[in-house]
């Protein structure tokens, strides 16, 4: 249970003033949650940097193209003209040392006419620009009178945001969610405030939101790094907890014999590579230590990871374990089940898919042959988690793509079995403090070479002026038979933007083209309706696939040679790269068209360099992170760690370690969390939402 006092800030922001149903969609949006933010979510929003309006010079001494706030005296009004509404209403204002031109466009009813009436001496700030010679201000930020200079915020925090949703109103709702902060325990403990030089919460919050100095909000400040402590520890705390239930109780060892390893082995159209031999024999090798296993399995896109978490499936079942597969969407639970399925078919490992889509008899059934212990691998998306699915023993839980997971589900998993092993795939090279600060303490393989006999992806660079030249190449590719996917991005609603083509409308443009050859999949289809259009292609029933990034990850055509990104320079290098994994799985060469809109800037001109001069996903990886820095390699939306709001990884690196020695000092001082440090620490983890780690206390 969430502590009492924290629940003024659990409360939706559609509680606030002026945040009605219309807002509530793109706090959602901006904030980056499928649900109605709550007023925590919104002070967690720190400003991007700050408005100074603390210069106030004489107009003569103004620097144009600056912030600034003058003093003026209201000379003359010039409405625009009857029957140009186009033209501006000008207002001629003046000081002792020169004159001023505020400027507005069509403004509505006697708005100009109120706000700076004749004659009164006026406060208006705004950013001054030289036009025709003339010092002017268009439709300054802030007009006011004396009364009104007194309460004039000088340093105003500047927030991300997102189209739609004007600054002031994010400022306002974030103005009445500060007034509403509760009284809060400090969870830090005295000596390392005092070393950290950290003020407390609810300073660091209100300097943050309503800054009084120009470096208050720095990532660096010690406002932000106070938060970003915070946060860190929640995160450090809720992983010491969880590995805290890692041991295995004694007796408990999930690796057979090897029988059903060897069969799979011999049932397989090629040899493992290296370094997935390797991956399988350390897996094996944790499966029976006293510790439960936590391996994460990182391995580029078409390295081979599905057959490798098989493997350690057979092991378990071979020690009369279960073992879970779960994977992040529909389309990626049936590709690993297709295959799993046959090799595991041909070694006599029980294999079943579960998805949101088995439903009535068929998923009753399921359940059941489970339950009695009759299937040994069970496949799925988030499904498998739902509370009437129960396992006879679940051994093993296998993660696909886990940081697209919270920790909850993934408990979720391993708390149907006990002591259940858990090893994590995924295609995305992390680097390994961002590993520690995520995952904890976990092991690590690495496939780092890829099976033989894949071709090297010539990929290009081209203008989108050049759509026509491609859409020919295309063709003249179908003809002799070749497999194409054509990605555009995802349009949100909240970002319809002229240039971007969506997947429907080029869909369109390339059915009346090409005819039933054509296909589209994207994300808003039903599960089946995704499946079945996948499969025609797979089977080239389809042979061109318009598609967002659903294919993103894991889907697995071989046959499919050339893939072709609509505006790829909106893409991330990762992103990229996962796409582009789409194809080269074959023994064909592949070649990869990235259409760009021109202009790029430089920033966007370098990453596709990158991505046109190699195909290594760790060395993309690398480039990645010096563009953009650490927190985005996971492709979170702004620079930050996954999972994480607040703390960066380039400007927090020292209190990830702090976060971490305090989390291992207080699970050895205080491993149940008990007393008043323990009390205040829960807070901390249902602050920050790692409350889940709480449950494990109750559980011994
Ligand atoms: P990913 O690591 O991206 O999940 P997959 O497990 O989907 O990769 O494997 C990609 C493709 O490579 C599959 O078609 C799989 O059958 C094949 N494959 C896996 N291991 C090998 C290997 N050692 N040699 C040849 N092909 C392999
Ligand atoms: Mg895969």
């Amino acid at each position: 249970m969430r502590p009492e006092r924290l629940n003024p800030l659990f409360v939706p922001v559609t509680n606030l003033a002026g945040v009605g149903p219309k807002q509530d969609k793109l706090f959602r949006y901006l904030l980056d949650r499928s649900e109605t933010p709550r007023l925590v979510d919104l002070l967690l929003h720190l400003p991007a940097s700050v408005i100074d309006r603390r210069a106030r010079p004489k107009i003569r001494d103004v620097v144009p193209g600056t912030v600034v706030t003058l003093e003026v005296t209201v000379d003359r009004h010039r409405p625009a003209p009857p029957g140009r509404s186009r033209a501006p209403y000008l207002v001629y204002a003046s000081d002792d040392t020169g004159d001023v031109l505020l400027t507005f466009f069509r403004p509505k009813g006697d708005y100009v006419e109120r706000l700076l009436p004749v004659g009164t001496r006026r406060y208006v700030s705004g950013t001054a620009q030289m036009f025709d010679g003339t010092l002017q201000i268009v439709h300054p930020d802030r007009v006011v009178d004396e009364a009104g200079l007194a309460k004039l915020a000088l340093i105003e925090p500047v927030y991300p945001l997102t189209e739609g949703l004007a600054l002031g109103a994010l400022r306002r709702a974030v103005a009445q969610a500060l007034a509403r902060l509760p009284e809060l325990p400090e969870w830090i403990a005295p000596d390392v405030l005092r070393r950290c030089g950290f003020p407390p919460l609810a300073e660091a919050l209100r300097r943050l939101h309503a800054p009084q100095e120009l470096t208050d909000v720095l990532p660096d400040g010690p406002f932000w790094s106070r938060l970003a402590y915070d946060e860190l520890l929640a995160g450090q705390l809720a992983l010491a907890l969880v590995r805290a239930q890692l041991r295995r109780p004694a007796g408990a060892r999930h690796a057979g014999d090897g029988h059903l390893r060897r069969r799979i082995i011999d049932a397989l159209p090629y040899a493992l590579t290296h370094s997935q031999q390797q991956a399988i024999t350390a897996i094996a090798h944790d499966l029976t230590q006293p510790v439960r296993m936590l391996r994460l399995l990182q391995g580029d896109v078409g390295s081979g990871k599905t057959v490798v978490a098989l493997l350690a499936a057979a092991a378990v079942a071979e020690a009369g374990g279960q073992s879970a597969l779960m994977a992040p969407t529909e389309i990626l639970a049936r590709q690993h089940h297709k295959t799993i399925a046959p090799l595991a078919e041909a070694a006599g490992v029980r294999v079943a898919i579960l998805t949101g889509r088995e439903k009535g008899k068929e998923r009753k059934t399921l359940l059941a042959r489970l339950e009695a212990g009759e299937i040994d691998l069970l496949v799925g998306t988030h499904a498998l988690i739902q509370d009437d699915v129960t396992f006879k023993t679940l051994a093993l839980a296998v993660v696909d793509e886990q940081h697209r997971f919270g920790v909850r589900e993934r408990l979720a998993l391993t708390d149907k079995g006990s002591a259940v092993d858990v090893l994590v795939l995924s295609a995305t090279p992390i680097p390994r403090t961002l590993v520690l600060t995520y995952f904890g303490d976990m092991d690590i393989s690495e496939l780092r070479e890829k099976p033989a006999g894949r071709q090297p992806i010539d990929t290009r660079a081209v203008p989108s002026t050049r759509l026509n030249e491609v859409m020919d190449a295309v063709g003249r590719a179908l003809k002799t038979g070749k497999r194409v996917y054509w990605i555009c991005p995802l349009v949100e609603e909240s970002e319809k933007i002229d240039f971007l083509i969506d997947a429907e409308q080029r869909f369109a443009s390339l059915k009346e083209r090409f005819g039933d050859r054509v296909g589209l999949v994207h994300g808003k289809m039903k599960g089946t309706e995704k499946d079945e259009v996948m499969g025609r292609f797979a089977t080239g029933d389809i042979s061109l696939l318009v598609a967002t990034t659903v294919v993103e990850v894991g889907v697995d055509v071989p046959a499919a040679t050339i893939m072709v990104i609509e505006n790829a320079e909106r893409f991330g290098l990762a992103q990229l790269h996962q796409l582009r994994g789409r194809i080269g799985r074959g023994s064909e060469a592949s070649t990869c068209v990235l259409l760009y809109r021109e202009p790029l800037s430089e920033m966007s001109q370098a990453r596709l360099r990158v991505i046109r001069d190699t195909t290594d996903g760790f060395r993309i990886a690398e480039e990645d992170l010096k563009l953009r820095g650490e927190g985005d390699v996971l492709g979170t939306r702004q620079s930050g760690l996954p999972g994480y709001r607040i703390a960066r990884p380039e400007v927090h690196a020292q209190l990830i370690a702090q976060a971490r020695n305090e989390a291992l000092r207080i699970m050895k001082d205080n491993p149940k969390l008990a007393g008043a440090e323990g009390e205040s620490l829960r807070c901390l983890l249902y602050l920050f939402e790692r409350d889940e780690a709480v449950s494990l206390l109750g559980a011994g």
